[in-house]
């Protein structure tokens, strides 16, 4: 991982670059920022820099053996530790180091920008807690112990010390106190709060913020070649969180392809393909109601409403939005029993079969109101990712509004 690497956050990246070059690499750091600011692939690569042979005065060099080997995350002095908990392969006193080639791939694929719940999948943990456990401290203060094979300096990395269990605080602790010499101690977190105080009192901050829209922008302009609307809409939505900006991006990266793959003369005619997307709006409007929320269902959301503006078109978003607000009504005539008054297609029908159940007399004004507010601001150039937004939120409350009670 190269300075150059990691997106934005200029300001840092000087920062650590001057201490090095002032020779105060201070042995206990703690990397701080919200998830997707890069805070662990700044860790990385600082470590990568102080024990580059040739580094320059902006980065590491990517190319003598210590940064080859940093690059695969494989340098013997280089060590993790991350919490964990027991899985199916390891089912008794699980260390970090049980874990390690899923936790190279993990971050190598990811371009280090990464956040705890997808570790925990990535482990088959989901539904636990992950811990850094005493046992994993212990071994890592062992290694300490060892003379540095290669490198300048002996790089111990611990993400998200928050998860520290108590009882391994403190055999750390002794050690960020009294390093052995040339040993650093990097710590990566996005919730302080919960870091015991000792800890904190005996680390320097290198705080990252939110990275600004127009670095992701940029970086993903450049890695996925989405068009100047998608990009821009990703950026501003991922609100600064480089992570989520990765995974909206991919998504729409693949579905450019599939698309991409469809031969002209099967393509979809465009009054389906029209429908699939309000169904499939309807449904991501309609998850993410449910109070255990994750944020891949959001993103999923955000990707959705990104097809829906895709072209940028406002005549499109206004269509669109008039023939959802005619499914909602058809729906509606369908829950009351006037069912001759709907006239769909095949595929439409099945759709309202289902979804009727929503929609009734307790909710079909708000809809109408909510649907022609925002029509009206698509009239008034309000961006549209943000109008699909704010109204995916209302759609979602108004869809859970109870019907009138049975007589
Ligand atoms: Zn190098």
């Amino acid at each position: 991982m190269k300075f150059s690497e990691i997106i934005g956050q200029e300001t840092v990246k000087q920062r650590l670059i001057k201490s090095v070059a002032e020779n105060r690499v201070s042995h206990a750091q703690l990397f701080l920022g919200p998830e997707g600011s890069g805070k662990l692939a700044m860790a990385i690569a600082y470590a990568q820099y102080i024990n580059c042979r040739q580094r320059t005065e902006t980065d590491s060099c990517g190319v003598c053996p210590s940064c080859l080997k940093y690059s695969k995350l494989i340098h013997p002095d280089l060590h993790f530790l991350y919490p964990i908990n027991k899985t199916r392969e390891v089912d008794k006193e699980p260390m970090s180091i049980d874990f390690l080639p899923q936790w190279r791939e993990f971050l190598i694929s990811n371009n280090y920008y990464v956040s705890l719940q997808d570790w925990y999948e990535t482990i088959g943990i989901e539904k636990k807690q992950g811990l850094i456990n005493a046992d994993d401290a212990n071994y890592v203060i062992k290694a300490l112990g060892l003379k540095s094979y290669e490198a300048e300096y002996k790089v111990i990395v611990i993400w998200m010390v928050e998860k520290l269990f108590h009882a391994a605080a403190p055999k750390l602790l002794k050690n960020i106190e009294e390093p052995a010499e040339k040993t650093v101690f990097f710590l990566v977190s996005e919730n302080p709060d919960t870091i015991p105080q000792t800890i904190l009192s005996r680390t320097q901050l290198v705080k990252l913020t939110r990275t600004s829209d127009e670095s992701i922008a940029t970086y993903i302009e450049n890695t996925f070649q989405l068009g100047s609307g998608s990009t821009s809409s990703i950026a501003l939505v991922a609100d600064g969180n480089v992570k989520s900006a990765i995974d909206m991006a991919r998504l729409e990266a693949e579905k450019l392809l599939v698309e991409g793959d469809v031969p002209s003369s099967k393509k979809q005619d465009p009054d389906k393909e029209r429908f699939e997307l309000f169904r499939e709006w309807m449904r991501r409007c309609w998850i993410i109601t449910d109070r255990s929320i994750v944020l891949k269902e959001y993103q999923l959301l955000l990707a959705t409403i990104n097809s829906i503006i895709s072209d940028g078109s406002r005549e499109k978003q206004k269509d669109f939005l008039a023939y959802g607000l005619k499914m909602l009504r058809s729906c509606l005539h369908y829950n009351l029993g006037n069912r001759q008054l709907v006239k769909h297609t095949a595929y439409e029908m099945e759709f309202i079969a289902n979804f009727s159940r929503y929609i009734h007399t307790n909710n079909i004004q708000s809809f109408e109101e909510e649907f022609n507010k925002a029509v009206f601001h698509i009239e008034r150039n309000v961006a549209g990712n943000l109008i699909f937004t704010d109204l995916s939120h209302i759609v979602a409350r108004l869809l859970k509004i109870a019907p009138p009670a049975q007589r």
